[in-house]
């Protein structure tokens, strides 16, 4: 499956890719785990941030990145889970959870407002528990001074704002779909901006003109897998090994050497996620 020029460059070269999204704990990975991490190394792929959508797939991850160097893991709730709260101490769960070893990040967390309640009651209520628990995030955030990785879905404007009350967290707005007035507003804020496979899809125009005024220094690339698989592999399941695909499109975008994209977007989360020396 894996054929092309960049199979010239990978394993032995200085540089290579970092995905800063990847679901390892899916039930979609489920007993396959070593050979994608093989499939990961052979593309290049040689760092992964595993990403949590709540505190019992936070307990899958955690065990993933202590069994293997070069996955580090985040813990969070996802908007979409939110549902999951109930009166107990949750984002006390997270905050111990986050101080555990091998945690870089808070997240993923944010507002989804593309999905409807997940409790089956309104849109109002529900919209204003996840931004309670978008808050209670970003305050763990904050308390252990970690950054924070942001799922947004139609909710753009509403993110910003809930962050711009949180000056002294560092977010990437995570799966980045919006324009150039859009990136700029979010770098203005001191942001980060990380791109997936949507960045290869034929109608992402203004995603990819987003992506060519962003300076290197602030953008990171990620797969999201199983999601989100980039073109031409778009529509089956994803894994971390695809990110080459994004990666190319980013370097064209940019007008730059692949090498170059690899390791200056590597060298971006390596510093935003204090990531260690460890490799996959
Ligand atoms: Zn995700």
């Amino acid at each position: 499956m894996l054929k092309g020029p960049w199979m010239d460059w990978k394993a032995n070269s200085e540089f290579f890719l970092t995905d800063t999204h990847a679901h390892l704990a899916s039930t979609r990975f489920s007993g396959e785990l070593e050979d994608l991490l093989d499939r990961a190394r052979e593309a290049g792929v040689r760092r992964i941030v595993t990403i949590s959508c709540d505190a019992e797939d936070a307990l899958a991850n955690l065990e993933i990145a202590a069994d293997h160097g070069g996955v580090a893991a985040s813990v969070g709730i996802h908007p979409s889970y939110v549902h999951e709260t109930g009166d107990g101490d949750w984002a006390g769960r997270i905050a111990d959870l986050a101080q555990r070893p091998g945690v870089v990040a808070i997240g993923e967390i944010g507002l989804d407002f593309f999905h409807p309640p997940g409790d089956g009651g309104s849109v109002a209520s529900w919209r204003t528990r996840q931004r309670k628990v978008f808050e209670a995030m970003l305050q763990v955030a904050l308390d252990l001074a970690l950054p924070v990785i942001v799922h947004q879905r139609e909710s753009g404007p509403e993110v910003l704002d809930v962050l711009s009350g949180f000056p002294g967290v560092s977010a990437v707005l995570h799966c980045f779909t919006g324009g150039p007035t859009e990136a700029e507003r979010a770098l203005e804020m001191g942001h980060f901006l990380s791109f997936t496979g949507v960045l290869t899809y034929p109608k992402s125009e203004e995603v990819r003109a987003a992506a060519a005024m962003a300076p290197l220094d602030r953008i990171m690339l990620e797969t999201d897998s199983p999601y989100l698989a980039p073109v031409p592999c778009r529509g089956k399941r994803c894994e971390p090994a695809l990110l080459v695909h994004t990666a190319r499109t980013l370097a064209e975008i940019q007008g730059l050497e692949f090498e170059e994209i690899a390791s200056a977007t590597s060298e971006t989360a390596e510093r935003f996620f204090a990531l260690g020396p460890g490799t996959i």
